[in-house]
């Protein structure tokens, strides 16, 4: 059973963890680098992405999620988290980095502040059956990607969902629904990769 990590420095913690038990994986908190290291995959939660930047500094726990991030960690960041995996953020602000890991470019707070929180059925590549209730709440878009990163997902035509290897990312909150095909579609990537590393 693959091993997952929420980085826990902020945001919804708790919903990942729950949501990657109901998806077979066994799931724990990361917070230090030594708990990083035992990892088999990271879910990097929603949030406040300059928030859990800073912390992420503060922690000591930026550069080696870099590092992981680099050697192919398999990583899925859900809104603030899908920020943290950008290569560049449009708007950022100050003191506000990012792990990477992801060639896009991502505007913050897109979906705009007087439509703070909606939902819309978002049809996702690689996730069977119906559409997934999107969960937006002051949700980033993806504004441009590059040539190695696939579009899974797009709403009102802008770019919600990508993957680009190793690295998943969703705009919305697959954690705050009781639906689990996207955490079951990581777990699968995570299983893949441990098994690909094994060989
Ligand atoms: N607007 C937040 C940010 O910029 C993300 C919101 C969320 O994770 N729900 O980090």
């Amino acid at each position: 059973t693959p091993v997952i990590g929420v980085l826990a420095l902020q945001g919804d913690v708790r919903e990942h963890l729950v949501a990657l038990a109901a998806a077979d994986a066994v799931a724990r908190p990361v917070r230090r680098p030594e708990e990083l290291a035992e990892v088999d995959g990271l879910v990097l939660p929603g949030g406040e992405s300059t928030t859990i930047s800073k912390l992420a500094v503060l922690f000591g726990v930026m550069e080696p999620l870099r590092a992981r991030v680099r050697a192919g960690l398999p990583v899925y960041g859900t809104c603030a988290g899908l920020i943290m995996l950008a290569d560049k953020i449009l708007d950022p602000r100050s003191g506000q980095e990012t792990i990477g890991g992801i060639d896009m470019i991502v505007r913050r707070n897109a979906f705009g502040r007087q439509n703070e929180s909606f939902e819309a059925a978002v049809a996702v590549k690689g996730v069977e059956g119906d559409p997934v209730e999107g969960v937006f709440i002051r949700a980033p878009w993806v504004e441009s990607v590059g040539a190695e990163t696939e579009v899974l997902a797009e709403h009102d035509g802008h770019i919600v969902a990508v993957r680009q290897g190793n690295a998943l990312a969703t705009s919305f909150h697959p954690e705050l629904t009781g639906d689990h095909r996207l955490h079951a579609l990581f777990v699968d990537m995570v299983r893949a990769n441990r098994a690909a590393e094994s060989l």
